[in-house]
């Protein structure tokens, strides 16, 4: 049972020794992804008590720093582990704005049920964003394509070595400006096909945003950037070698006749937030969505006879991303054309305009941070 605290005041304790304003700004200058962090960090405490009533409690904001962790802490031996990604933009007018953050919540308890962790209260997940990115606001990137990705994660911190669900809890948020994921300007990327590893199966964490997939995905990473490549395409080896999704991105294929076609939800997927914007912006403009198996021999003979026109990438990391080419151990799959198709683009367009509130928010997914 999880008791759910009548209030969450955040209480802040400020850093005293933050960056610079000329550091900040020089990080702001060329964010990358990933490589940097701003000044504070919140922070949500979980504990269950001797009458095995949880509860979350302590939420704050903190200096940002190094966590003291018991070595038998639990995630550092089971992978106890959840997290999210998701962006503040910042709009023309200097506010800031979060890309349906409600799903992300969602998604996080999902994710949490699965790995036995508690479940965390809507309201705290959204009020712990606006705090942090509240306090931290200066961090907040204005030049195109840029945004603070926020990191809000769950991690299993009760000493012990048995193997049982934790009953302390730590949830936080991290926050780090970000501009293109895969550096510079947008180009169709090449993608490699993984057939020596498989990143989810029936019954397993794939739908889950946990850490075990990722770290079960590097050795299929390595792969990839020996072969040149950016990221890998998982398959499903078990249904025809269905094509699942890539390591931190979903897939989506345009076809000629107007349709576009993405992997069903099968439970090893991740339900991408982008994916169901994509699909929703797909339907708007009049294509029609397809949410089915599709397999490797599919995307080769679509290629081959021109009815696949597009294929592409997304997430909330690297929005919409052409894949300019497959590389596979039996040759490669080249997108048509430069692989910046038309339909991706538009798309792409669409949904960054809502995000960064050049384009009007239909659907009301912005939220005020
Ligand atoms: N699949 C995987 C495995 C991912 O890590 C991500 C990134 N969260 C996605 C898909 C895309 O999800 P979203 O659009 O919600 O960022």
């Amino acid at each position: 049972m999880t008791q759910t605290p009548n209030e969450h005041a955040f209480d802040k304790q400020l850093a005293t020794n933050p960056k610079s304003d000329a550091e900040r700004e020089a990080i702001l200058a060329n964010p990358g992804f990933g490589d940097y962090f701003t000044d504070h960090t919140a922070v949500v405490d979980y504990k269950v008590d001797v009458d095995g009533v949880g509860g979350w409690s302590n939420a704050r904001i903190e200096p940002y720093g190094p966590i003291a962790m018991d070595p038998a802490a639990s995630v550092l031996h089971y992978g106890q582990e959840i997290f999210e990604g998701l962006k503040a933009y910042r709009h023309g007018d200097g506010s800031v704005w979060s890309f349906r953050p409600e799903a992300n919540a969602a998604r996080f308890n999902t994710s949490a049920r699965r790995l036995a962790l508690p479940e965390l209260p809507e309201e705290i997940f959204i009020e712990s964003l606006r705090q942090l990115v509240e306090t931290d606001q200066a961090w907040v990137p204005s030049g195109d394509g840029e945004a603070l990705y926020l990191r809000p994660f769950m991690i299993a911190t009760e000493a012990f070595l048995g193997v049982r669900p934790a009953r302390e809890v730590s949830y936080r948020v991290i926050a780090s400006p970000a501009g293109n994921y895969f550096g510079g300007e947008l180009k169709p990327i090449s993608i490699w096909l993984s057939t020596n590893y498989a990143r989810a199966g029936e019954g397993g964490t794939g739908e889950a945003k946990c850490g075990g997939n990722y770290a079960a995905s590097l050795a299929a990473q390595m792969e990839a950037e020996a072969q040149g490549c950016k990221q890998v395409l998982f398959l499903d080896p078990f249904n025809d070698n269905a094509i699942e999704e890539l390591g931190g991105m979903n897939i989506f294929f345009v076809f000629k006749d107007g349709r576009l076609v993405t992997p069903a939800l099968n439970g090893h997927i991740l339900h991408g937030i982008t994916r169901s914007s994509v699909m929703q912006l797909a339907a708007d403009r009049g294509l029609k969505v397809e949410e089915r198996k599709i397999t490797i021999d599919e995307w080769r003979d679509g290629v081959d006879s021109g009815e696949i026109t597009e294929a592409f990438a997304c997430g909330t990391a690297a929005v919409i991303t052409p894949i300019g080419e497959l590389k596979t151990a039996q040759g490669s799959i080249a997108s048509p054309g430069s692989g910046a198709g038309e339909v991706t683009m538009a798309i792409r367009e669409t949904l960054l305009g809502i995000q960064t509130g050049a384009v009007e928010d239909l659907h009301g997914w912005l939220t005020r941070l």
